[in-house]
């Protein structure tokens, strides 16, 4: 009876999948007189949409506070002409390109958030020809290829036999947990997508086809906590997360796959006189490899166990500590297979704009999109970005055209 079920459901997904044509090929679309004209469009904006690029990174975007860049995006979305534009329930911002049938649909997004705290000062110094503001590459480089990709389709009257649905969404970085893209996916655009590009990054030749997997913890350790002198022999919580910290920092992880781990932010304490009853810190983990993932998973946690016992046994039960474990992220090792048309169709689009293609890995909004089997990729947006996540983060516009001609090409091929 499963196996009847399961035969029936790759059988109608097989029929789903062939209820539309194969994509086209990029190297003989370019030639198509309005593809043409769209390539050459996104040339000719392309100053005035770094400048855009800048007037969105001065709107803030920090974690979980979106809503202003979200309501210049959904205004930029209706001036270029799309449809149904609209804010969805947590905040993604949607507008729909109708084709001549509703399928295929193609998703292509840029992420809204920066990983920038309010209060950071995010105007953009120019060096010469080179942007610097946080946030300048990461991802206000994705969304101002998102909007020119937008324009130039709209300016040469490209017509599609099929529909391409733009997103700008929220909570891409850190805590975020991809919940914009999860949300869209799940819920908002629910069943109908048929492929999913992000725009993330600058690299234009750059084709992330596989998902790095990532584990976040929020752990806090917390023990009674006393005066210094007075009472002095108490177990200590920062002592503890000490303890619990060199251990992480011996844990052996393979390099291929490559799996990765970083204590990123610690905290706690009451004064320098008091023994503190409570430290905290935050660590993150990543591998291309589910298997390498989980494995470092638990050892750190195991690292965090024997951290409290030694620190109880240290001061022999004078007081307990004990540490809550809290899963703060979970992206799931993702992978769209390098023969599927969505990444043959990719590089084919790079080499049509002069370049050659590179398939990479990374964590990035098409990690939810693989692990719902939907066929995803993350490319470049144009210029060099440099430094992201960093107050220093730059971008050199040169040649910048080129992602969003390559961005272009990619979704009116795969809109057949
Ligand atoms: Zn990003």
């Amino acid at each position: 009876m499963r196996t009847l079920r399961l035969l029936l459901s790759s059988l109608i997904l097989s029929l789903l999948a062939t209820a539309f044509a194969a994509p086209g090929d990029p190297a003989v679309l370019k030639n198509d007189p309005t593809i043409k004209a769209a390539l050459a469009a996104a040339a000719k904006n392309e100053p005035e949409m770094i400048e855009l690029q800048v007037k969105l990174c001065e709107i803030p975007a920090p974690p979980f506070k979106e809503e202003k860049r979200a309501a210049a995006v959904k205004a930029l979305f209706e001036q270029y002409g799309l449809k149904n534009v609209f804010i969805d329930k947590i905040g993604n911002v949607v507008g729909t390109r109708p084709g001549a049938s509703a399928r295929p649909n193609v998703l292509i997004q840029a992420h809204l958030d920066t990983v920038f705290p309010e209060g950071t000062d995010v105007t953009v110094k120019r060096d010469v020809n080179v942007l610097k503001a946080p946030g300048i590459g990461d991802d206000t480089r994705g969304l101002a290829a998102l909007l020119a990709t937008i324009r130039a389709l709209q300016e040469a009257n490209v017509q599609t036999p099929g529909t391409i649905t733009f997103a700008a969404d929220v909570g891409e970085e850190g805590l975020g947990d991809l919940r914009g893209t999860k949300q869209l996916l799940k819920e908002t655009l629910k069943d109908q997508v048929d492929y999913f590009i992000s725009i993330d990054g600058s690299d234009p030749a750059q084709i992330v086809y596989a998902g790095v997997g990532s584990y976040r913890y929020h752990i806090t350790f917390k023990g009674p906590g006393g005066h210094s002198y007075g009472a002095f022999g108490l177990v200590n919580p920062i002592h503890a997360l000490g303890r619990a910290v060199a251990k992480i920092d011996e844990i052996q992880v393979p390099v291929n796959p490559k799996t990765t781990f970083n204590v990123g932010v610690i905290g706690g304490g009451t004064s320098i006189n008091s023994i503190p009853f409570e430290g905290w810190f935050d660590v993150d983990m990543r591998s291309t490899d589910a298997k390498s993932l989980a494995d470092t998973r638990d050892k750190i946690l195991a690292a965090v166990n024997e951290a409290v016992k030694e620190e109880n046994a240290r001061w022999k039960n004078n007081g307990t500590i004990t540490a809550d474990i809290q899963l703060v992220g979970d992206r799931p090792v993702g992978q769209t297979p390098p023969e599927s048309s969505i990444v043959v169709t990719a590089q084919g689009a790079v080499r049509a704009v002069g370049l050659r293609p590179l398939l990479t890995s990374s964590s990035t909004d098409s990690n939810a999109a693989m692990w719902m089997g939907i066929p995803a990729v993350t490319i470049g947006g144009g210029g060099i970005a440099k430094d992201s996540h960093s107050l220093s983060e730059s971008f050199d516009p040169k040649d910048s055209w080129k992602g969003v001609q390559y961005a272009i090409l990619l979704v009116s091929s795969l809109a057949q």
